[in-house]
């Protein structure tokens, strides 16, 4: 189909933002100005991501908890099985349930720089995503959410074999995927109608990624295409974060409006922590503040 105008986008769209928890006050003041500007779209939910190694397991669940204190917004802890066991992971989730908390995003995790980039399990852990959602579903009834890679993830065997593990990590009791950032509206098309050939009838929220630096986005996409266009796009903003930053919401926003007119509703937003451009994307998509 083709893509509407942005001036014709009636914002009929669910968004949900992602945030990183903050290292320093500084950066607290950030992802919380984040947070109040955002809260008026009224997202569905907000997640908060679980730092590279577990590393960040106390700031995660402090700022999960400042949200359920503080805000009427749906958060979402991101949960990972890096560095942990079974039971510190039982620990974790009971205190989530216990605070409230309904939604988690459940991850293998990336492993922490000094394993060499290569995921050891934790000898009394999990080994995978599939079975960390069976265990966080056998403790409470929680609302999971769980990672998708139209691409491939970069360790899979196979397309095939990435797309059986992402059935039984929804099969295990997981509601919905939220992808890996992706430039390609093919590539997350062709990956939708390969899902539900594979009877996979769950949401699969595309994420969506501004970018904040061409390198880095090209450092961090093992199997993402980067289209041309897009090159063309940034061509000679490496030094030009200003406009780089307007070219960029610009140009998630297009990517958005393409999967709109592919039938695509639900947005997830990688926010970096950053409102402006979530919330510029989210303007040009016709979404406006409510209440
Ligand atoms: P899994 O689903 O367990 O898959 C890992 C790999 O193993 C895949 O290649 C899969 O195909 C393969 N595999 C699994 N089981 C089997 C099996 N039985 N047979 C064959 N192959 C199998 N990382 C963080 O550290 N913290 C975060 O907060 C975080 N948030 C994220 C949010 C989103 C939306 C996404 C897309 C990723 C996020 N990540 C995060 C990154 C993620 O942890 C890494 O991509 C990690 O390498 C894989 O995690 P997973 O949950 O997809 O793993």
């Amino acid at each position: 189909a083709t893509a509407p105008l942005f001036a014709d986008l009636p914002g009929d769209i669910s968004v949900s933002f992602e945030f990183f928890p903050p290292k320093s006050e500084k950066m607290e003041e950030q992802l919380w100005d984040a947070i109040t500007q955002l809260a008026p779209l009224q997202p569905s939910f907000v997640s908060v991501t679980y730092g590279a190694g577990g590393s960040t397991r106390e700031r995660t669940h402090a700022t999960v908890a400042r949200i359920v204190r503080e805000t009427s917004l749906v958060p979402a802890a991101h949960l990972t099985c890096v560095s942990a066991s079974k039971a510190e992971i039982a620990e974790v989730a009971d205190q989530y349930w216990e605070a409230g908390v309904r939604h988690l995003v459940a991850l293998r995790g990336d492993p922490p720089p000094a394993d060499g980039g290569t995921f050891v399990p934790h000898p009394q852990g999990y080994t995978c995503a599939a079975d960390l959602v069976a265990g966080l579903m056998a403790r409470h009834d929680f609302d999971i959410s769980v990672a998708a890679y139209p691409e491939v993830h970069p360790e899979a065997a196979s397309a095939q074999s990435d797309l059986d593990n992402l059935k039984r990590k929804l099969d295990a009791g997981a509601n919905r995927a939220i992808t890996q950032f992706f430039f390609s509206t093919d590539a997350y098309f062709r990956f939708l109608d390969k899902a539900l050939a594979a009877g996979i009838s769950a949401p699969i929220l595309p994420g969506i990624m501004p970018v904040t630096s061409f390198a880095a986005i090209r450092r961090m996409s093992a199997n993402t295409e980067i289209p041309a266009w897009m090159e063309a796009m940034f061509e000679g903003l490496d030094d030009r974060p200003g406009p780089r930053a307007l070219v960029s919401a610009v140009a998630a926003a297009d990517l958005c409006r393409r999967l709109y007119a592919g039938g695509v509703r639900d947005f997830h937003f990688y926010t970096l922590n950053k409102a402006e451009q979530a919330y510029a994307i989210c303007h040009l998509l016709g979404l406006r503040p409510k209440g």
